[in-house]
């Protein structure tokens, strides 16, 4: 087992084709999928082994299968890390980097907009156990020097945030984590590690949702936490063996193999991505552009220290409210209206009435999602091909009045 994954001297697009492969007896080209939830031993002697940790080979799949750590090697490759864990989920993923490492009394601080399922991770099911939290604006760098406590112990954030798109400033926040010894916690989904690479930039752990930009191709979910060797250790080893949120071999080798073009995608989606946010801008229908590769963003420098490129999602205000919005949806020929992102498709989702729905209207107004609020998630086609059907929806829905 390569479960280390050695300095790379390549770039990281060619780590994405080649990092992690471990070619079995057969000689195969391409990554193999090992469909199994066990493995047999040749002896008592080697299963003995095995169970006192003398014998690195896979017990269960629980614990951990080939394909899966292909997956894992080549993840944490890319990101930076000594270590990476797969799990069935982008969830299941931010749910481990949290409650594997607190305990009952600890203190979480964690910035205010933050994906739907995090927050009620943070502020409804960890408190069942006497985990504590509080929210603050991630934009503000002394909101998290003051909210820390004598047990805090997490620092959570996404940046980009979802759906408008409010950066953190992963280095300065990792610099006051560490001064009090806090675990700085990036879940870095809406970036993906073409457009940001969180643990060089000063996060300890950066979690995935493997579902959106690495798979890219809506067939399978999957989440990914990186970290450290020693976190992996004292931390998340016991939690995945004993809680069973496991990913997959099948969607381990699907995953795995959409990494080899990660790069190119990625990179192809952010370049249409600026494209469709500049006309948007000039849009007479559209009356505020949130984009972080804009000049216009009022984060746009934190963005140049940290982001790649922009990134693959718009968010923007339609000229009207929630009808205008919606007529606009609607009348959408080609982008297809669904809450995912990071796909090859195009995709466009109105926050207030889906993803940020049960939030009250004050907490969806603390965080700027009003009713004509649309977020737009760019994926591979012809960037003048979107601005088309976007000029045409836009338009038509002005019209109707
Ligand atoms: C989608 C998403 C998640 C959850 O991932 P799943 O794979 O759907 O469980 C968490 N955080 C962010 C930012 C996401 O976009």
């Amino acid at each position: 087992m390569l479960e280390h994954p050695a300095p790379s001297p390549w770039s990281v697009q060619t780590q994405l084709v080649h990092d992690g492969l471990d070619r079995s007896d057969f000689g195969e080209t391409t990554e193999a999928l090992y469909l199994t939830s066990g493995y047999v031993y040749d002896s008592a002697e080697q299963a003995a082994d095995r169970f006192s940790g003398e014998d690195e080979g896979y017990i269960y799949s629980r614990y951990g299968n080939p394909t899966v750590s292909l997956f894992e090697r080549r993840l944490a490759a890319i990101e930076g890390t000594e270590r990476c864990a797969a799990l069935s989920s982008g969830m299941a993923a931010m749910y481990a980097a949290l409650a594997s490492q607190l305990r009952a009394g600890d203190h979480i601080v964690a910035s205010r907009a933050l994906f739907g399922s995090c927050l009620q991770v943070i502020t409804n099911l960890l408190p069942r156990y006497g985990i504590t939290y509080t929210l603050i604006d991630g934009a503000e760098l002394s909101a998290w020097s003051a909210a820390i406590q004598p047990q805090t112990r997490v620092f959570f954030c996404e940046t980009p945030s979802n759906p408008m798109l409010e950066l953190v400033d992963i280095g300065a926040v990792g610099e006051i984590a560490r001064s009090a010894g806090i675990c700085f916690v990036v879940d870095n989904a809406f970036a993906s590690p073409a457009v940001q690479r969180a643990a060089p930039l000063g996060a300890d752990v950066v979690t995935y949702s493997a579902t959106k930009h690495i798979d890219g191709q809506g067939r399978c979910l999957g989440g990914a936490i990186c970290c450290s060797e020693a976190f992996y250790q004292q931390h998340l080893q016991f939690y995945i063996r004993h809680t069973g949120p496991s990913l997959s071999p099948f969607n381990a080798w699907t995953l795995a193999k959409s990494l080899e073009t990660l790069d190119i995608r990625v990179t192809q989606m952010a370049r249409s991505a600026a494209n469709v946010a500049a006309f948007l801008t000039e849009h007479p229908a559209v009356e505020h552009v949130s984009y972080p590769g804009l000049a216009s963003h009022s984060q746009h420098a934190i963005a140049r220290r940290q982001m790649i490129n922009g990134g693959t999602l718009v968010s923007f205000q339609v000229r009207g409210g929630q009808n205008a919005a919606f007529r606009a949806l609607n009348a959408l020929g080609l982008i297809r209206i669904s809450n995912n992102l990071g796909d090859s498709k195009s995709m466009v989702t109105h926050p207030a009435t889906t993803t940020h729905r049960v939030l009250s209207d004050e907490q969806r107004w603390s965080v700027g999602i009003t009713n004509s609020l649309v977020r737009l998630s760019v994926g591979l086609e012809l960037d003048e091909d979107l601005m088309t059907d976007l000029d045409q929806a836009l338009n038509c829905a002005q019209g109707e009045g």
